[in-house]
């Protein structure tokens, strides 16, 4: 059924195609999600029985050694897998920022014709360093996931994608329903585990995630101005 739909990731990795599993590991497999939110967004699946089929609270929260071993694993491959996501980050988008800057820096101060420095020294010299986009990119879970294979999500910030379709798909990623993968432990009495805030947060007001402008229900709205802050974003 639809709920299990992640669970062949971890069971068969073999019968998918190389360009849906990204890598797997020992303890986890790492996966294009079908379905992305933003321009780069990968699930981290933990492949221990004893795991995969537990809720993100469930898994993370208790403080039990063979948890707190998990969660460590969990929270040390993400990391790695957020690298991954950045670098796919500075192919899709760098190149047009700092690249392309770069480019007419060099041509500004290329030598006179007869100047013994050669153009590749001058190039080095003028080239910036790749925009590293780790900033950019969040590891988390859903308070209340839709799939129950254990998975935790790495999704680029820009929330710029046809695949994000309504308010619900907007604030899972950008509410208290996201709970980034470094809150867990979560205290006792964290707000984020009460099923009726969750609801809150899944139904509030939608907030661009770059300027804060508050867009109440107007999803639409929204998305036109998602795509001028993608515009923005991707050239700072
Ligand atoms: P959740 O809300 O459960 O944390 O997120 C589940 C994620 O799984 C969603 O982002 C959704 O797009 C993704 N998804 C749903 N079905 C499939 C599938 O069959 N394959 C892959 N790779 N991702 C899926
Ligand atoms: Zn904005």
């Amino acid at each position: 059924d639809f709920a299990s739909a992640l669970l062949p990731y971890i069971l068969h990795p073999e019968s998918f195609p190389t360009t849906t599993i990204i890598r797997k590991t020992e303890h986890t497999v790492l996966l294009r999600d079908l379905f992305p939110k933003a321009l780069v967004h990968l699930l981290l699946l933990p492949r221990d029985p004893a795991f995969y089929g537990l809720t993100p609270f469930e898994a993370f929260n208790p403080k039990s050694p063979s948890h707190v071993a998990f969660l460590d694993m969990m929270r040390s491959e993400a990391r790695s897998a957020a690298k991954l996501a950045a670098s796919e980050l500075t192919r899709l988008v760098g190149p047009h920022s700092a690249t392309c800057k770069a480019r007419n820096n060099v041509l500004d101060t290329l030598p006179e014709p007869g100047n013994s420095s050669s153009l590749t020294e001058v190039a080095a010299d003028h080239i910036p360093p790749a925009r590293d986009f780790i900033k950019d990119i969040r590891i988390g879970v859903h308070a209340e996931p839709s799939m129950n294979t254990l998975h935790v999500h790495i999704i680029s910030i820009d929330s710029y994608s046809p695949a994000l379709k309504h308010k619900k798909h907007y604030n899972s990623f950008n509410s208290n329903f996201f709970v980034p993968l470094d809150d867990f432990p979560l205290a006792e009495d964290d707000e984020r585990m009460k099923v009726e805030k969750q609801k809150e947060y899944a139904k509030g007001d939608m907030e661009c995630w770059r300027c804060g402008k508050n867009y109440g229900n107007r999803f639409k709205e929204l998305k036109t101005h998602l795509e001028d802050e993608y515009h923005e974003w991707r050239s700072v």
